[in-house]
């Protein structure tokens, strides 16, 4: 996707049976951490747990990717931070922030001190607060101070609430008590100085959350390619609703929420997650291929010699190869990607310096071609749009037809991701009803504007079936505005309130 949306992060937890010096919680964090860099690169950080050490759980982050916050570059200072946070438990989290600013004390995990072992914890979380305005004002009014603009802090002080008392209460029931006063997405892993460590996931599972023994360890993931490293691990989702508590090589399953329909975030599929991720039994590589199938059944173009398939690098590919497998065209690397490239220069705003920075072409293979230009989805359009424009003054291609494997973005995101407007969605001022989705004279406008010769999206319902889940487990609220909570639904209602009369800022700030 040329916009560059984010995930919030990546969660990683581990129980190990019997640690060692060369094999503790921190370094399985970090190879976990590792493998999903592509979930967030604004900070990564863990806790880890050890009844050896006076500070029992012990927690380290750092702005930035993971080797340069494990500081790999220095094999002697990595050392030292896998020595000192050693463990035989841990969680560790990578940012990228949808919401907050971008320093050290925003990253997480997020460690709470107390006196009691029960009650001093540790916990990351990967997902978004819908109430999150709502619930600051109960904070506000029973004088809590918030240090941070942040729904981790909130998250912080309502798990601390729970705790309130002289008995140690079950996790299952800590999280139950969460789970009826927050409307929104979270996957979470959770660390105690009592060294019990939790991995839970909200009732609709709209974020992934993967897990997996190996021998006697407990490893638990946003998404599986965080077990790539350690051979073939049997991985399973944490189911929505269900907590599952690890310790000393044995694992207990509990509910701590009703679940009574799913809300699986179809993105994790179409562009966030890794190829060789699976998510509920899906893989995402195979979805993608299946996008790609699909697409070329929508084909209106008669395919001739002249056609090529473009797809936009990295994750349209598998999409993109699909499609002209279908076709009997090419499918031909015609725009390269910067993989190396800074986030100070993805970020600028200047639209045709960042798409000079981050995408080159090869002359070669567009020049006088029927370019099909295959992206994994738009929602502002603003980098697919300068590489459209540079694919034909500088590529100088002959046609140049976009092939979008999503239906439009209408709606904005209240559970993580980061788009929280209607204003900033390219098709939304295109499109008449959400629930219609979109027409053809509506494509066609669309299509013209944004200076390609020809448009098509794949509509609303070939996305379940190219992910092969029913449409009801999944959230796709932001391609037909059915919110799958009461919050998002009246969040929608402010945000169209909002676009009506030209308000900027987020919906749910
Ligand atoms: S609204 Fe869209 S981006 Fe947000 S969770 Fe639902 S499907 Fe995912």
């Amino acid at each position: 996707m040329g916009d560059e949306i984010k995930e919030e992060c990546a969660l990683a937890a581990v129980s190990l049976h019997n640690p060692g010096p060369k094999k503790h919680a921190a370094l399985n964090l970090y190879k976990m951490l590792l493998q999903q860099q592509h979930r967030g690169q604004l900070s990564a950080g863990i806790t880890t747990y050890n009844p050896d050490r006076t500070q029992l759980i012990d927690t380290y982050k750092k702005l930035g990717k993971v080797d340069n916050a494990f500081k790999t570059y220095r094999r002697e200072k990595f050392l030292g931070i896998m020595k000192k946070y050693a463990g035989s438990n841990g969680i560790g989290h990578l940012r990228y922030a949808t919401s907050g600013a971008d320093d050290e004390g925003y990253a997480q995990p997020f460690e709470r001190h107390h006196g009691r072992s029960w009650k001093w914890f540790s916990f990351a979380f990967n997902g978004n607060i819908a109430n999150y305005k709502e619930l600051k004002e109960e904070l506000k009014k029973a004088s809590y101070r918030m240090v941070r603009e942040l729904d981790t802090e909130l998250l912080m002080h309502f798990i601390s609430k729970q705790m309130v008392g002289e008995k140690k209460q079950a996790l299952e029931n800590v999280f139950s008590g969460i789970s009826e006063t927050i409307d929104g997405a979270y996957s979470l892993v959770y660390l105690n100085a009592d060294g019990e460590l939790a991995v839970l996931r909200d009732p609709l599972g709209f974020k992934p959350l993967s897990y997996g023994m190996r021998d006697n360890d407990f490893l638990a993931a946003s998404e599986s390619v965080a077990f790539n490293t350690d051979g073939e691990i049997k991985t399973e989702s944490v189911a929505p609703g269900e907590i599952i508590i690890a310790s000393n090589g044995a694992i207990e399953k509990k509910r701590f929420a009703k679940s009574t329909r799913t809300a699986h975030c179809m993105f994790e599929w179409i562009y966030f997650a890794s190829p060789n991720s699976t998510i509920e039994r899906s893989n995402v590589y195979e979805a993608r291929r299946n996008l790609g199938k699909t697409l070329a059944k929508y084909e209106t173009q008669k395919i001739d010699k002249e056609f090529i398939v473009v797809p936009v690098p990295d994750t349209a590919k598998p999409i993109g190869d699909a499609l002209a497998f279908e076709l009997g065209v090419p499918s031909e690397e015609g725009v390269m990607r910067n993989r190396y490239i800074g986030r100070t220069f993805i970020e600028t705003d200047n639209r045709e310096q960042k798409v000079k920075e981050k995408y080159s072409l090869v002359k070669s293979v567009l020049k006088d071609k029927k370019v099909l230009l295959v992206e994994d989805s738009l929602v502002r359009g603003t980098t697919t749009k300068g590489l459209v424009q540079r694919i034909r003054q500088h590529g100088k291609a002959k046609e140049i037809h976009l092939r979008i494997a999503c239906p439009p973005i209408l709606g904005p995101c209240f559970y993580g991701i980061d788009m929280s407007t209607i204003k900033e969605l390219l098709a939304a001022p295109y499109v008449k009803s959400i629930q219609e989705g979109i027409t053809t004279e509506e494509s066609e406008k669309l299509a013209k504007d944004y200076g390609v010769d020809s448009l098509i999206y794949l509509p609303v319902n070939e996305i379940p079936k190219a992910i092969g889940l029913p449409a009801n487990n999944l959230c796709m609220a932001c391609l037909n505005a059915d919110y799958p909570t009461e919050q998002g639904k009246k969040l929608y209602q402010e945000a169209l309130n909002n676009a009506k009369n030209g308000v900027k800022k987020r919906t749910y700030e």
